[in-house]
């Protein structure tokens, strides 16, 4: 199958990770973790662009070695280890208010919400079957009605209403000098959509959201992280041809 559009090569590579580079049992694929270090000894920097939190982007950042920027909490937070302090691009602080305030308004609504907000930085995630209706109806008429309040099958998430990895990417790419034009991405899930729009190619993987890989370029025939075998080796057969 083609991978890859005639005549171009990828010059940065932008991964989600849950459901991508994971499977429905969030188990990484070390098919992936393989093929995505070869994309790195290439000299391809690989992005992380992911819903999840600094800590646990870092980690697998670390444990993969790559060298690019994190795009975090779906682009709410941009960090590499070098830079002084994360970019942050919205509040959790104010986010969390708005929480606290809701459980006095809203029964049901636990304003501590789910154990990944102890490191999250530019939001707040109630839980995922706390009463949707009444939290969007009372965050709609409050102090805080500029969050969105949007529902994945995680949490609710009460964010600012620009953030997205698209957004996210945006930023990350012009503080490094990078084009859109030059990026591959891959993805599985709705919150991809944004960085698919914004990047000249992407890769939806195998048992992605129907959404998602309508929006593709490709569709990988492979699921989940056993995409990246074949796709890297497209890529760095495009490298080699390239050079000759
Ligand atoms: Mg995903």
């Amino acid at each position: 199958m083609e991978w890859l559009p005639p005549n171009w090569c990828p010059r940065v590579v932008v991964i989600d990770i849950d459901g991508t580079i994971t499977d429905g049992n969030k188990h990484i694929s070390t098919d992936a973790v393989n093929a995505i270090r070869k994309l790195e000894d290439a000299g391809i920097p690989v992005v992380l662009a992911t819903g999840n939190v600094r800590p646990i982007t870092y980690g697998l950042w670390r444990f993969l070695g790559l060298s690019a920027p994190m795009c975090c909490e779906n682009g709410g937070v941009l960090w590499h280890p070098s830079w002084k302090a994360p970019l942050l691009r919205g509040s959790a602080d104010v986010a969390k208010e708005a929480a606290v305030w809701l459980a006095s308004q809203v029964e049901g609504v636990d304003p501590k919400g789910i154990a990944t907000n102890q490191w999250r930085e530019s939001e707040w995630c109630l839980f995922p079957n706390d009463p949707l209706d009444e939290i969007s109806d009372a965050i709609a008429g409050s102090k805080w009605s500029h969050l969105s309040v949007v529902r994945t099958g995680f949490a609710i998430h009460l964010m600012e209403p620009h953030l997205s990895k698209g957004e996210g990417l945006r930023v990350l790419f012009d503080s490094m000098g990078w084009s859109v034009d030059e990026a591959l991405c891959v993805g599985d899930a709705p919150n991809d959509l944004p960085m698919f729009e914004l990047l000249h190619w992407a890769v939806a993987v195998g048992g992605a959201f129907d959404v998602v890989s309508q929006a593709a370029n490709v569709v990988s025939p492979h699921p989940h992280g056993a995409t990246f075998p074949p796709l890297v080796d497209a890529i760095l057969a495009r490298v080699a041809e390239d050079k000759r």
